[in-house]
């Protein structure tokens, strides 16, 4: 038994799933979750100090790599001046101008401990803002695990939500409406029935849980458009996307403008942190200036600040983001190579340095129900060989992948060497 496997089983006897967010129970792909000592780089190290090479980034923030200097140092430089003081500090004032700076629809902005936070706010204050109740969110977009956005569409085609977990009364569901992503005519078809009592479309502009899928061309604009047309405000998610497709997110890449972006990952450089931001018109709705409630008892933690400014001062680096984005057509291209050299069905999606890639017989994955209609048997073979050559991949066909600024192109060569072996083997099936 690997030291990992006995951690697995004792911390199933104190935490439930031995995890403390579910996807880190390896339930998407079977066997034994693998237990994190330390990382630096490109790499983790696990309890038996394997080594892997590291697309998950701790699920996007890594951006820069695994235990970046700058980020080390300006995090233990703010630990010696305090854990937290309830009360503002400078390095709130500087986070924000260096958030609007990056992200210029964002005027105001507040901070929070999470994506969570961030997206059930932004809600809260887009009902609030337009006195509307219903929501629109995208099947198979993940925004969190607020009450009103774990819904799942009903059954039909244009049908109001139901809870996609116990604990949610039908109640809280009925007002989040559910439609397809990169349809534009599922969202009119919604709007023309119930368009004047739609507070707010919530969308990740790049879809990143179900696995990584981007916005059809004229998506984004055409709801842009809907919710100028019908008096609804616009929220991008972007608590992945930010910083991430693009160093102002995927408003910049794609050039549409949200009127509330939501932030988080790479914001906090690791540390709890989520952020919501806009129109100054529409944050000047929260309290103490407007009558939307929201607090945080460590929101805008001094700690958490440095952390998530060191790292964001980083990404003004012009190379940046042409480096990402390089690696991960290295990386993507020689996955469909290799694959299609061993005859194996399968394709890839990218925007900036977020990736998937999927085992169908789809030319192209663009929507929720092609993602669900991929190979599981084959990604779950696939990760399991990856894992064991030492690559560590979202342990989830439903995830996206993510580079780092750490990985090397030897790493990635390294990780396409496994993937040859893993493809092989599928082959032999
Ligand atoms: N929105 C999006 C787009 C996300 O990907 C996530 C987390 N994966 C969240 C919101 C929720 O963030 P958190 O896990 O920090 O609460």
């Amino acid at each position: 038994m690997s030291r990992s496997e006995d951690l697995f089983a004792q911390a199933q006897l104190a935490i439930p799933g031995g995890v403390n967010s579910p996807v880190r129970a390896f339930n998407g792909v079977g066997g034994s979750p693998i237990f994190i000592e330390r990382a630096d780089g490109a790499y983790m190290f696990d309890a038996d100090d394997q080594r892997y090479i590291d697309y998950v980034g701790s699920w996007g923030p890594m951006i820069l790599g695994h235990n970046n200097a700058a980020i080390r140092e300006a995090t233990h430089a703010a630990v010696e001046r305090g854990l937290s003081f309830g009360t503002p500090t400078s390095s709130e004032i500087t986070m924000a101008e260096k958030i609007k700076a990056l992200v210029p629809s964002i005027e105001k902005v507040r901070m929070v401990n999470s994506g969570t936070e961030a997206t059930m706010t932004a809600i809260r204050l887009a009902r609030g803002y337009t006195g509307r109740d219903k929501i629109l969110k995208f099947e198979g977009c993940y925004h969190g695990h607020a009450d009103a956005l774990l819904v799942k569409a009903g059954s039909g085609l244009l049908t109001l939500g139901v809870p996609n977990s116990p604990g949610i009364p039908e109640d809280f569901a009925k007002h989040t409406l559910t439609v397809t992503f990169n349809d534009l005519d599922s969202v009119r078809a919604i709007f023309a029935e119930h368009g004047s009592d739609i507070a707010t479309i919530i969308v990740e502009p790049v879809a990143g849980n179900m696995n990584c899928i981007p916005p059809a061309p004229g998506f984004l604009e055409g709801l842009r458009e809907i919710c100028d047309d019908y008096g609804s405000v616009l929220i991008f998610d972007e608590v992945m996307s930010g910083f991430r497709v693009a160093r102002g997110g995927a408003q910049e890449f794609y050039q549409v403008t949200p009127d509330l972006t939501t932030l988080g990952k790479v914001i906090g450089g690791g540390m709890p942190v989520g952020a919501f931001g806009g129109k100054r018109e529409i944050m000047d709705y929260i309290a103490p200036v407007g009558p939307v409630y929201q607090a945080g008892t460590l929101s805008g933690n001094p700690v958490a600040m440095a952390a998530g400014l060191a790292a964001l001062s980083q990404l003004d680096d012009e190379q940046l983001y042409p480096q990402l984005n390089a690696k991960v057509e290295r990386l993507v291209t020689g996955l469909q190579e290799r694959a299609d050299a061993a005859g194996i069905p399968f394709t890839t999606n990218r925007a900036g340095s977020m990736f998937g890639f999927f085992f169908s017989t789809d030319a192209k994955v663009t929507s929720y129900a092609q993602a669900t209609q991929c190979n599981m048997e084959h990604f779950r073979k696939f990760y399991h060989s990856m894992l064991r050559q030492g690559v560590y991949l979202a342990p989830s066909a439903f995830e996206a992948g993510f580079m780092s600024a750490a990985h090397t192109d030897a790493d990635i060569d390294a990780t396409l060497a496994a993937a040859d072996v893993a493809f092989a083997e599928l082959k032999q099936d």
